[in-house]
């Protein structure tokens, strides 16, 4: 029955669904694509791919979805790359009249993770079964190799890992940066920390670059060279490199780009998503948060400039010793770096107690390797301090990198101390700086806090020379 029939069906036709048919046909499997057609609108979408970049590749297009879905060999495997929300759950219901039983639907597009949790149960309870699978990577990760994160059904991995493995990006000792994670939605959580912990990279290394900026005084051509050495060491990454690139990048009317570049960053939700569900789980995900609201703050680019009108921020006279501050700056960098890695990979080991998913972080480390923006070596170093049969208490606290942060910390500290005197704000690398000594702090403050619950709300607390789990009330004001 499956005598010339397709291997796998991609629906959605943008700039990732096209990628990943031409990236799987190039692998030399048989795709079939289709796209709705919406009068009017979204006319001949699927004529103009087949004609144009799926010339002569094992593609076939569809415009019916009925005859798309009996164009592919059972059990089918069916990738949907549209618009994450409503139009996956209006899919699947197209879908479902259409399938046989066993049939495996794909979602690669930045959905909710709780949306796929639901979509798995809905699809198993259909009698299909539902893989949530993050891609990272962007159009050229989906040509190329991307980086794919696929969670849900579990029968259905061994079915659709040959094809999701073919097209993912290698690591530099040749495995796919695509593995199974676990059940339900946690392929679309690891993703959506993925992209988190994106946002903190992109944050820390900014503020590396206004510390040369407005302190050292480097000229763009000369960061540049800063990123480039950078890239050859430890902190060796992708989005080190494009920083490098980017400071050199000249405009057409001659000067730097970068320095032309309007100071206001968007965003599309998913580090907000991190932080909201690392405050669902009762997890600090202090680093994520800061460059979340740091992003919104420089949208707020009218305030800002008349706020600047009444503060003037003062530097000092002083003329910094260059080679000492990169140190310092990359110093500060590097630490504030393992703070953020050690924030998500505590977050998804809390979502993998909670959610009963048995993540595996040392696998989630090596997918990240390659193919998607955070790709680095350092991730190496992650993946092997999750590797050993103990579990880490928590990832500053493993050999390796509890000795990386003690050499760090003198650099760090003296960085961000001098930023705040000068009055230059670097809310990431200081964020990451209070959270590592409050991490190393056996005391903290929160007895004060504690006090205050219970004199203002009677919230009861703990004693030091009491039994923990034990209660107390005091009667503050003496008043019965
Ligand atoms: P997109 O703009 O997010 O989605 C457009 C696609 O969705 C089009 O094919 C569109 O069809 C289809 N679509 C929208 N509503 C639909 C509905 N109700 N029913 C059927 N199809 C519908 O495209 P994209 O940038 O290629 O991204 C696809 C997915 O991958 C998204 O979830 C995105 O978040 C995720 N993703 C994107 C990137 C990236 O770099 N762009 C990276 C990783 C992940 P029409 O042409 O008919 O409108």
């Amino acid at each position: 029955e499956n005598l010339n029939k397709t291997d796998i069906g991609l629906i959605g036709l943008a700039v990732m669904g096209e990628n990943l048919a031409l990236n799987m046909a190039d692998k030399g499997w048989r795709v079939s694509v289709y796209n709705r057609t919406v009068p009017g609108i979204e006319e001949g979408v699927v004529e103009r791919f087949i004609n144009g970049h799926a010339q002569g590749k094992s593609i076939e297009g569809y415009t019916d979805i009925a005859r798309f879905v009996e164009s592919v060999a059972v059990p089918r495997k069916i990738m949907m790359m549209v618009r994450a929300g409503s139009a996956v759950d209006e899919l699947m219901e197209q879908l479902f009249p259409l399938l046989s039983p066993g049939d495996i639907l794909i979602d690669g597009g930045n959905s909710n993770y709780e949306d796929t949790n639901r979509r798995v149960a809905l699809a198993e309870a259909r009698g299909f079964r539902f893989v949530g699978a993050g891609v990272s990577g962007g159009e050229e990760g989906a040509l190329n190799g991307a980086s794919i994160m696929p969670g849900g059904s579990v029968s259905a991995w061994e079915e659709v890992k040959p094809v999701l493995q073919s097209i993912a990006a290698k690591a530099s000792d040749g495995t796919p940066c695509c593995q199974w994670v676990g059940p339900a939605g946690s392929g679309h959580f690891v993703k959506m920390i993925h992209n988190g912990i994106e946002y903190g990279d992109m944050q820390l290394i900014s503020e590396a670059y206004w510390v040369m900026k407005n302190l050292l005084k480097l000229d763009n051509g000369e960061m540049s060279s800063v990123f480039s050495q950078w890239n050859e060491g430890k902190l060796r990454s992708y989005l080190i490199e494009i920083t490098a690139n980017i400071l050199q990048h000249k405009d057409k009317s001659g000067g730097y780009l970068i320095d032309k570049i309007l100071d206001t960053a968007g965003q599309k939700g998913t580090g907000k998503w991190s932080v909201i569900n690392a405050m669902e789980l009762g997890m600090p995900l202090g680093l994520i948060a800061t460059a979340v609201f740091e992003r919104s703050l420089s949208a707020q680019k009218e305030l800002r400039k008349s706020a600047a009108g009444h503060f003037t921020c003062r530097r000092t006279e002083v003329v910094y010793n260059k080679s000492e501050m990169v140190g310092d700056i990359y110093s500060a960098l590097y630490a504030s770096k393992l703070v953020s890695y050690a924030q998500g990979f505590a977050v998804l080991q809390r979502a993998s107690d909670s959610f009963g998913w048995n993540l595996d972080l040392a696998s989630i480390a090596r997918m990240w390797r390659g193919g998607c923006i955070i790709r680095s070596i350092f991730l190496n170093d992650i993946a092997a301090s999750f590797e050993g049969n103990e579990k880490p208490q928590h990832l500053l606290l493993t050999p390796y990198f509890s000795n990386e942060m003690k050499q760090l910390l003198s650099g760090w500290k003296h960085l961000v101390a001098q930023a705040m005197k000068e009055e230059l704000p670097v809310p990431a690398f200081s964020s990451a700086l209070n959270y590592f000594y409050s991490l190393v702090s056996a005391n903290l403050p929160a007895n004060m806090i504690q006090a205050q619950r219970d004199y203002f709300g009677a919230h009861t607390f703990e004693r030091v020379d009491g039994l923990r789990g034990q209660f107390f009330h005091e009667n503050w004001t003496g008043h019965g």
